[in-house]
């Protein structure tokens, strides 16, 4: 039973303080066993029970809450600097897609990949997420977009659960785009999603979510609602790629459709946002995929303003964000998005968490959650963020144990 004690300031955004607001803690204590976070607070306040257990220093560092990045497409194959450089020419995302690059340029890669050279690649990128402070990632599908691709691109997801200390949570995506192979039988490929690769994922317990791409070069309204509905009778929650790159209606959709997060959001009407926040639906916004696409970012400050929990993610992929910086993605938070650092921070603990529906055991640094935090050798939360130097996190837990320490370099 661990006390990390000698805590500069442990800063956290539990549910009952206020949005915009944080938790500060200064000189504080924290205590856990078993994984599972048993106290917190004033390290002068530290219960007497505890005063004989094992003393970990945090060095006067900053403690937050494990870092939880809730919107990513970890497993791929190759990757697409050609077309960063025909964006930088002036070509844009949906001309590059309707001339055979994009994402079905990935589903090729992807499908040549073997289980281990996928497995192999996400391990590097998930060594890297640690040591920024990241602590749980939710993973999608959606390269393969045929059976044996998604089921090699979930399997890898299932091993990794096993075979590395990050929380793995996956979603089925092969709603990502229309395969090549089914481009003039569009309707016989969300047949095949709905009745043949939906019940299959949920058989074999694959993933918790179903997720669906919906913009003009990907799934109608009507398709992705289908194809949601499908996903939630085999008990897989839905989520939607929405109003990226139009407004198609993708909130409003992710609204009735009950779904837990709607993902994206550039050009989100207001009718979309009253609509996330009737069904208290989380926004999670991509600051990165704005950043590489030159396009105007989630409109935040709206979407906040109208009640909306916003969460904040790195929608790690190879073509419009092929960055895994979710610290940087924070930073663009403020700097793109006008959210607060109390805000920011918020949207990659609790809100993120809701996001992927694991709020009541992540997200905080509460008693009985578990013990995923970070310690960040800066002054406070907002300073890190203000000059993210590189290698400011200095350890990294998970359940209590630490999986990253800078120091030893490993
Ligand atoms: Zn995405």
């Amino acid at each position: 039973m661990p006390v990390l004690e000698n805590i500069g300031n442990l800063i956290d955004c539990p549910a009952e303080v206020p949005s915009g607001h944080l938790l500060k803690v200064e000189d504080a204590a924290l205590v856990w066993d078993n994984s599972r976070i048993l106290w917190k607070g004033p390290r002068r306040d530290l219960p007497a029970r505890f005063a004989q257990m094992q003393r970990v220093d945090a060095g006067r560092k900053l403690v937050i809450p494990g870092l939880i990045d809730c919107h990513t497409h970890l497993a791929f194959g190759g990757w697409r600097a050609k077309e960063f450089e025909m964006r930088a020419l002036g070509r844009s995302y949906l001309e590059i897609a309707r001339s055979g690059g994009g994402i079905l340029s990935t589903v090729q890669a992807t499908r040549v990949a073997t289980e281990e050279e996928l497995l192999s690649k996400c391990l590097g990128h998930l060594r890297a997420m640690v040591r920024l402070g990241v602590t749980t990632v939710e993973c999608k599908s959606g390269y393969g977009l045929d059976k044996p691709t998604e089921f090699k691109l979930l399997r890898v997801y299932r091993r990794l659960k096993k075979c590395q200390p990050l929380k793995i949570v996956p979603t089925f995506l092969g709603a990502h785009a229309v395969p090549l192979e089914y481009q003039s039988d569009r309707q016989g490929y969300v047949q095949f999603l709905v009745e043949e690769m939906i019940p299959a994922v949920a058989a074999e317990a694959l993933a918790g979510f179903c997720d669906v791409f919906v913009e003009e070069s990907s799934f109608t309204r009507s398709e992705a609602r289908r194809i949601l509905e499908a996903g939630s009778a085999c008990g897989l929650r839905p989520r939607v790629h929405a109003d990226q790159l139009t407004d198609g209606g993708g909130a409003a959709l992710a609204a009735e459709t009950g779904a837990s997060s709607a993902d994206h959001l550039e050009f989100i009407s207001q009718e979309g946002i009253r609509a996330l926040a009737r069904k208290d639906v989380v926004a999670v916004a991509l600051p990165l995929a704005s950043l590489y696409l030159g396009s105007k970012p989630m409109p935040a400050r709206k979407l906040i303003a109208a009640g909306v929990k916003v969460a904040l993610a790195t929608d790690f992929n190879p073509g419009s964000a092929p960055s895994c910086h979710l610290p940087l993605a924070m930073s663009l938070g403020c700097t793109m998005l006008g959210m607060s650092p109390a805000e920011v921070l918020r949207a990659v603990t609790l809100h993120a968490a809701q996001a992927i529906e694991m709020q009541d055991s992540i997200g905080s640094l509460e008693p009985g959650k578990e013990a995923d935090f970070v310690l960040i050798d800066a002054p406070d939360f907002t300073h890190w963020l203000y000059r993210l130097p590189p290698s400011t996190v200095a350890e990294t837990y998970l359940g209590g144990v630490k999986v990253w320490d800078s120091s030893e370099g490993n």
